[in-house]
């Protein structure tokens, strides 16, 4: 069981795509990538929010 996540359901068009163990990984590296990529620079709630919406598992 991985979490994955797509940056295309969040920023259309990005080809980036992670998948780690745990749900905090995956949100840590979603982060890591959305301010280094996209400019992001406070994670606001409405972004977590959207970021786990757009976790899917496998
Ligand atoms: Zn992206």
């Amino acid at each position: 069981m991985a979490y994955n996540i797509s940056c295309n359901a969040l920023f259309e068009g990005c080809a980036f795509t992670a998948s780690a163990d745990t749900q905090e990984e995956l949100l840590q590296l979603a982060a890591a990538h959305a301010t280094e990529v996209h400019g992001v620079t406070e994670l606001t709630p409405e972004i977590v929010e959207k970021v786990k919406g757009a976790i899917e598992q496998s």
